[in-house]
């Protein structure tokens, strides 16, 4: 079978081919058909992050397929379903953190397409028990993105606590906030979308975005506070400066959501947390059971990615495009 590999960090990806793998105990094996690029799986690549993957590495934690064969003692999932393999693709159970159902946060995990190989490859492997079901009426391309994107951004969403009707900012309009913006909207809030320039208007509005803020123009803080506060505001871009600006733009008991990663300091004074009682808060992964969650979420709610396509052989063409920022707005390879 083919597979895109990570043979170096100053490498592209590399077309090889590699035995089928077979499934262990616990284990599936998918057919992949879809597996979304992340910026993870760039920064896996580049070796960006203090604990690096091991060379060689097939990347990829948003690969979605058909199951084809199943490992000793599965019974979650059978042959022909269609699933999604997320990036936590299992949990040592037994940790402090997995025995109170936080699993997210196990001291021994495994990364999908970090610590194993991921989705970037005609047939996979994966833990039966972290993989998301994939509802019929979702296409295996919508589903790819959904996978990571999606549900980093629905759970952020869910997880901001805020009421039906509430303003929420969401901070760029790009892979993850053009899905923010959708899960807000149905959700039930009234979504402000803030980006750079007016291009993204249009879009935003299309999106479900209620009002639309340029941040080159106008004062975002301001702006929300005109609105009457944001009860929310998910930061998505991954810029400490656009989400210090945002932060006087929260309501009372407000929240600010980071999303983004940006390596920079969010700055912000004691006071300005004091008055308003406002919070910052990170948001990064997910449970299992918020990967079906989302995926049924997007079924009910029509919540899509946009995205762009590439074959598994231009995979180092489609992190090229993901890296030049341009992608709209999230790029899936197929095999
Ligand atoms: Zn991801």
């Amino acid at each position: 079978m083919r597979a895109a590999v990570v043979t170096s960090f100053k490498e592209p990806l590399a077309i090889e081919d590699r035995p089928i793998p077979e499934p262990g105990l616990g284990q599936i094996r998918v057919r992949i058909e879809t597996a979304g690029v992340c910026h993870t799986d760039i920064h896996a690549a580049r070796g960006d992050w203090p604990v690096k993957p091991v060379m060689p590495l097939v990347p990829g934690h948003e690969g979605v397929g058909i199951v084809d064969a199943l490992g000793e003692g599965v019974t979650r999932v059978s042959i022909g379903q269609r699933v999604a393999i997320p990036w936590l693709g299992g949990a040592d159970g037994t940790c402090e953190f997995c025995v109170k159902g936080l699993e997210t946060y196990c001291v021994n995990p495994t990364f999908t397409g970090y610590t194993v190989d991921g989705g970037y490859r005609e047939y996979s492997v994966a833990n039966a028990d972290f993989v998301g079901i994939v509802p019929d009426t979702i296409d295996p391309l919508d589903a790819a993105p959904l996978t990571c994107a999606g549900v980093t951004t629905y759970k952020a969403v869910k997880a901001a606590r805020v009421g039906p009707s509430d303003i929420v900012g969401v901070v760029g309009i790009g892979g993850l906030g053009h899905l923010a913006i959708q899960f807000a909207n149905k959700f039930g809030y009234k979504v402000a979308a803030i980006a750079r320039g007016s291009a993204n208007a249009t879009l935003a509005k299309k999106l479900g975005a209620t009002h639309y803020i340029d941040s080159t123009s106008s004062n975002v803080a301001a702006a929300l506070q005109q609105l009457g506060g944001a009860q929310a505001i998910l930061a998505t871009a991954p810029s400490s400066k656009s989400m210090s600006e945002a932060i006087d733009g929260l309501a009372p008991n407000g929240r600010l959501m980071v999303v983004g990663a940006d390596s920079a300091a969010i700055e912000v004074t004691p006071i300005q947390l004091i008055t308003g009682v406002r919070t910052i808060q990170g948001w990064a992964s997910e449970t299992p059971a918020d990967s079906e969650d989302t995926l049924r979420f997007a079924e009910l709610s029509g919540v899509r990615p946009m995205i762009e396509t590439y074959p598994l052989e231009r995979a180092a063409e489609a992190y090229a495009r993901m890296i030049s920022g341009k992608a709209q707005f999230r790029v899936v390879l197929t095999m």
